[in-house]
């Protein structure tokens, strides 16, 4: 039997390359999203263009064709953004995201799926300290998320496993690190700090000045889209409960991203420091729970911005000139 998959989100960033890997894998698969992707056509069987916001498109997403069922759900629509946009559309972000999770997962768990993934993110976490040590997944407790996303992200996951418990619909909650690759957001205010400084740095001569948000000392870890499609495929095959982070453990500085992205330009650039949200100034939390069940980071930073900045170039001169 050749398994059904449903992809909630399927026309952004991760969602389309999911549809991609589902289907490189031999799923049927159907894509519902808000929009079409946006840089190459779907690869999906199926395509719909729905609100899941509406609780009546949810139902209609969930019931596969010919009165089947879907045998799995992957959830990764919502209203979505880098630092500026999660600090500029606060109330946007929680009502959009939580219309569409309660009413996706309600829909699910209704039409008898058996299993379902919610994309969770490294933001239900609290800020951190640079030297202190990793967070496990239950850290996430006490709460204190630095922005509304992760609380709706929290909220979310709770609903899924809330649902999960009431009708034995196996919940996989992934809570994924800051992920980057080629077809990402690159412009209109949306973009994360991979995409954005490589933009920058497209945009620039040798020699030139890009400015960076804040005085470059955040850590982070950034994650390639490939790692992340391993790992949600591992995840969702597996019998891990509850949130489960997944990301590649390199972190760095938000100057040292610069760096390297400046090193496979093959430019040198003057870094102007300017007033910008930030958010945390410090991640680092443990991956073990997903590196027991087989996932391994095969991407180094510089393996993924070396795959990332050609394709943003190409964008920024088609684009940008
Ligand atoms: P994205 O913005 O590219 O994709 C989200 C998709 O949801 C978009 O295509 C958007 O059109 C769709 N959507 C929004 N509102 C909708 C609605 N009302 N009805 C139907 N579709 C709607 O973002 P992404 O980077 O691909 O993220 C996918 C998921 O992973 C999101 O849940 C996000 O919160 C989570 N996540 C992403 C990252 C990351 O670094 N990219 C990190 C942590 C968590």
């Amino acid at each position: 039997m050749i398994k059904k998959a449903l992809v909630c989100g399927a026309g952004g960033f991760i969602g389309s390359h999911l549809v991609k890997r589902l289907k490189k894998d031999g799923a049927w698969v159907r894509g519902v999203d808000i929009k079409r992707p946006e840089f190459s056509a779907t690869a999906a069987d199926e395509f719909l263009l729905l609100d899941l916001r509406e609780e009546a498109n949810c139902r209609a997403a969930v019931a596969a064709p010919r009165g089947e069922r879907f045998d799995e759900v992957y959830q990764l629509a919502a209203d979505m953004g880098g630092m500026g946009f999660i600090h500029a559309a606060e109330c946007e972000i929680m009502r959009n995201s939580a219309l569409i999770n309660i009413h996706m997962t309600h829909s699910a768990a209704n039409a008898g799926i058996k299993r379902y993934f919610f994309s969770s993110s490294a933001c239900v976490y609290r800020d951190m300290r640079p030297e202190e040590p990793e967070l496990s997944e239950e850290e996430a407790y006490p709460a204190l998320p630095d922005n509304e996303y992760g609380w709706e992200k929290l909220y979310a996951e709770r609903m899924a496993m809330a649902y999960g418990r009431r009708t034995g619909m196996a919940v996989r909650i992934a809570r994924f690190q800051n992920t980057y690759g080629p077809e990402g957001t690159w412009r209109g205010g949306r973009e994360k700090a991979p995409a954005a400084l490589c933009r920058k740095m497209a945009e620039i001569e040798d020699g030139g000045t890009i400015e960076v948000w804040g005085d470059g000392s955040a850590m982070r870890a950034y994650t390639y889209i490939d790692d992340l499609l391993d790992g949600i495929i591992l995840l969702m095959g597996s019998d891990l409960e509850n949130g489960v982070n997944i990301g590649r453990q390199e972190y760095v500085s938000v100057n040292d991203l610069v760096g390297t992205i400046e090193a496979i330009a093959g430019k040198t650039v003057t870094v102007k420091h300017i007033d910008g949200p930030v958010g945390v100034k410090a991640r680092n939390f443990r991956a073990d729970r997903i590196a027991a069940a087989g996932w391994r980071s095969r991407f180094s930073l510089r393996d993924g911005l070396s795959r990332t900045y050609p394709w943003v170039k190409v964008q920024v001169e088609a684009h940008c000139k």
